[in-house]
């Protein structure tokens, strides 16, 4: 039988607000073990939850964002089950009525359009985290419990580990730019657990189910995916499938395999019911309206709209479109520049990227403007400055604050496009350089390369390229 992989995935995103779900303490990451905690999300008696207004409008802007539907009434359910970082001995979810539902998300995986659909995102809170030590005892971390959780839940409509990585990838750059979380996998903020079985369209006949567990990357998803689709197709070709039964495997990096850990539990074990502690979420229409109508334009349309508008190459765009604030810098810049788009896609991505990478600061935090880089490339598009000495300029500008025109100024870097000042030392060069002056009359053109880097020498880089070139021609050849 001719089986397909048939693949899903259910990717935990942590909500980058500044308070926890149902209580107003602090989600800040890597503060000190067990100091972000009270009653309620300790889970002491008596203690109530109050939902956090931000989360809500998180979770239906992700919704927006993946062509969901809002719902105009949900209701938050209670998911019992016992584990140590989870002192309530349940976590508050949502079940049956989830706050967004039935989206999409349009890929391209190779060239070929692929369509995720959207199960559910709903809104939920996160547990604590036990910490296993080499000493074999084990510390519990409530800072993480209560923090709110957005669990977004596709269709089995993944075929290849490509897909899940490319589906991933949009996603994250998706949850950044709209702002909703910082969705770093290596902090724990989003964390995805594919469920994979191998499926026979014609016949209905299908393996069971696999939910693989505790993957922190998207390398991890594409390996721990491809691994399991062949773990499962061996079985059938080798005519084990009875083997293969539902289960939670987790992925282990080291080996490169994934392995048991336990048989699957069905939704029953979680005895679901109402949280009877909270009353059913009704979001404002006209809120909900307001979000979704504010909504950004999204990583993958701009990149398209980069590559038509700017006609910048398709790998340009999307380095560029990788974060709003280097696409907003990138088109602010073209803006102010009036030139070609891809000399500020070259100098953004290039020069300026080193120097902000160098010094750790963002691009928001650039300490030249868009404004700013936008002059440095006039002055080189005037012919003020060569494109060499720009890059110095640059450097100086990212130091000093200051302006490049100022700089230029300051240190006396215009380009020498005076005929007469640079006539003197073209002829040095000619007079010191007979052979490959020879060269040049006796037809080798590129012997000119030569002496014009030589004149670039003799005036430290600013000299103007295209009139050296254009002067030495003519004087070599005896026209001038
Ligand atoms: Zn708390």
């Amino acid at each position: 039988m001719a089986m397909e992989p048939m693949i899903g995935l259910e990717v935990h995103v942590q909500l980058a607000t500044e308070s926890k779900m149902f209580c107003a303490c602090s989600t800040k990451f890597g503060a000190e073990p067990n100091s972000n905690v009270c009653p309620s999300c300790l889970g002491l008696p008596g203690s109530l939850p109050v939902p956090n207004r931000k989360a809500v409008e998180y979770v239906i802007r992700t919704g927006a964002a993946l062509n969901c539907s809002v719902a105009d009434h949900c209701r938050f359910a209670r998911k019992n089950y016992f584990y140590p970082d989870l002192t309530k001995n349940f976590q508050i979810s949502q079940y049956d009525e989830p706050l967004t539902y039935n989206g999409y998300i349009d890929l391209k995986v190779n060239g070929e359009p692929v369509r995720i659909r959207i199960r559910r995102a709903h809104l939920e809170e996160d547990t604590g985290k036990n910490l296993h030590l080499a000493s074999g005892s084990t510390l519990v971390e409530y800072n993480r419990g209560g923090i709110p959780l957005m669990e977004i839940v596709t269709e089995p409509d993944f075929t290849t580990a490509e897909q899940c990585r490319e589906y991933l990838t949009q996603l994250r750059l998706i949850l950044r730019c709209i702002g909703v979380s910082t969705a770093n996998m290596d902090e724990g903020a989003m964390r995805a657990e594919p469920t994979v079985n191998l499926n026979d369209r014609a016949t209905g006949e299908a393996t069971p189910k696999v939910e693989i567990k505790n993957l922190n990357s998207i390398r991890s998803v594409y390996e721990a995916v491809k691994y399991e689709i062949s773990r499962q197709r061996k079985a059938v070709a080798e005519g084990r499938e009875g083997e293969l039964f539902q289960q939670t495997r987790r992925w282990d990096e080291s080996n490169g395999v994934t392995a048991l850990m336990r048989r699957k539990e069905t939704s029953d074990d979680y005895m679901y019911f109402p949280e009877p502690d909270l009353v059913p979420l009704e979001p404002d229409p006209a809120w909900v309206e307001s979000i979704v109508s504010s909504c950004p334009e999204l990583p993958a349309a701009r990149c398209e709209r980069f590559c038509t508008e700017y006609a910048i190459p398709e790998y340009d765009a999307t380095v560029l479109t990788e974060s709003r604030e280097l696409a907003d810098y990138f088109e602010d810049a073209c803006k102010a520049f009036e030139g070609a788009a891809k000399t500020v896609s070259n100098w953004v991505m290039g020069d300026l990227t080193s120097l902000l990478h160098e010094a750790g600061v963002s691009i928001a935090q650039s300490p030249v403007s868009c404004e700013r880089l936008a002059e440095l490339l006039k002055l080189i598009d005037e012919n003020v400055i060569s494109g060499k000495i720009a890059k110095d300029v640059l450097a100086k500008m990212f130091e000093s604050g200051k302006s490049a025109a100022e700089i230029v100024k300051e240190e006396g870097l215009e380009q020498i496009s005076d005929t007469s000042a640079l006539e003197s030392v073209i002829d040095e060069v000619i007079a010191e350089n007979p052979g490959p002056v020879e060269d040049v009359r006796g037809g080798k053109q590129q012997a000119i390369g030569f002496l014009v880097g030589q004149v670039m020498r003799k005036t430290q880089g600013q000299a103007n390229p295209g009139m050296v070139n254009e002067m030495l021609s003519r004087k070599v050849k005896g026209e001038g």
